[in-house]
């Protein structure tokens, strides 16, 4: 089918609501995405960070097709083993205790929200359900995380919202002990990289001031890793790189290698509360998903996360050498480019696609999310062609 056709019939019958490249995409292998004409582009996207190891990894469309063949799903009245198989792995790896699935980060960071209530309603009763997030932030669409989300434009036509959030500045420790010491604060929600707010790395002083200062008050931290969790920025959680440990996580994004999973990741004293009937999601633990995801992290041993590092690094040093730029945010994989005055980081995104180079913008930032699996080969071409873009301008 033509591109023309399909990009008319998705006008025709999409809700409008993404504002979309006019690129279709066919297939793909690794970094190397394919139109239906046959031109292709270098992935630097990966999904918005989501194909972890690229398109049609090995490893994982093996164990995806194969449980496809023998169960695809059967409701959480039941067992199947991918499910625990990928939970006792994230608990291996995350040093927490227990998993709730569902299937989007927004769902991640609703259940994340839910634990941290529950645990504070059971411990101090009724009254104690604030939760504060930072200016900037993105937790999700659903209307708690969009009320999560410290962004006033999200904030219109939509309400009434949820009631009991707050937004202190990032980096500010002084504002959040303000709007956190009423002892009515039962979490404090964060994003250790801030990816939609322009790809903005927390200070690791501020984040353990937080951590003490949460811990000392028996107010839940909740670090939302959607975008940083596994591997992103090189660690399996963001979390190691500040060496944090907070007591929930909550992942997405990158966990099932393209097919849709959230997971809440909590310590004992967080999911404790969490009894039968307080939550739930039809398709959450879906055996193929998971059987994915476990393909997914199975895959981050200590030499696939080096190359992620090792490649990052060699990222950083060619983009703070293109011209026009004026400096590089985020951490590992993850990464903001900003650009002298003038020059426009959505322009630059157009300029790389016509070149054959699929990249995003945050704010007004080039944003870089490329899979994990890349060589350093992969970095320069699109050093390469991010170049050719730069000069174009
Ligand atoms: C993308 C993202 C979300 C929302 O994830 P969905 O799967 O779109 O619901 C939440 N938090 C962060 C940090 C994200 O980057």
């Amino acid at each position: 089918m033509n591109r023309e056709k399909v990009i008319d019939r998705d006008e025709q019958y999409i809700m409008h609501t993404y504002a979309r490249s006019p690129v279709v995409i066919e297939r793909g292998e690794g970094l190397v995405a394919r139109d239906a004409n046959g031109r292709t582009y270098l992935d630097f996207t990966s999904g918005i960070g989501v194909n972890s190891l690229g398109f049609a990894h090995p490893a994982w469309l093996k164990a995806v097709t194969e449980q496809a063949g023998l169960v695809q799903h059967t409701s959480n009245l039941y067992y199947t083993a991918p499910c625990g198989r990928l939970a006792r792995r994230l608990c291996q790896r995350t040093g927490l205790d227990r998993v709730f699935f569902g299937n989007s980060g927004a769902e991640a960071n609703e259940g994340a929200i839910k634990c941290a209530r529950k645990y504070s309603a059971d411990k101090y009763g009724e009254g104690r359900s604030k939760v504060v997030t930072l200016v900037n932030s993105f937790h999700g669409r659903t209307l708690a995380t969009l009320t999560a989300t410290g962004q006033e434009v999200f904030h219109h036509d939509f309400g009434p919202f949820p009631a009991d959030f707050a937004y202190v500045p990032a980096g500010d420790f002084d504002a959040l002990a303000a709007a956190a010491v009423d002892g009515r604060t039962c979490a404090v929600m964060m994003e250790l990289v801030q990816g939609e707010g322009g790809v903005v790395a927390l200070e690791p002083d501020y984040v353990h001031r937080v951590a003490d200062f949460c811990a000392a008050r028996d107010i839940l931290l909740i670090v939302d890793e959607v975008q940083t969790g596994v591997g992103r920025t090189g660690k399996f959680l963001a979390c190691e790189n500040y060496h944090l440990k907070p007591d929930i996580v909550t992942l997405a994004k990158g966990l099932g290698g393209g097919l849709p999973i959230g997971a809440v990741v909590a310590s004992e004293k967080a999911a404790a509360g969490m009894g039968p009937g307080s939550h739930g999601s039809t398709f959450g633990g879906n055996p193929v998903v998971c059987a994915g995801a476990c393909a997914v992290v199975d895959a981050m041993d200590e030499e696939f996360l080096q190359n992620v590092n090792d490649c990052a690094a060699a990222l950083w040093a060619a983009l703070r050498a293109l011209p026009h730029v004026a400096g590089v945010s985020g951490l590992g994989l993850m990464i903001g480019v900003q650009f002298e005055p003038g020059v426009s980081a959505a322009e630059v995104r157009a300029a790389c696609e016509r070149r054959g180079l699929l990249v995003l913008t945050a704010k007004d930032r080039l944003r870089l999310l490329p899979p994990l699996i890349l060589t350093p080969a992969d970095v320069e071409k699109a050093a390469a062609i991010l170049r050719k873009a730069l000069q174009s301008i």
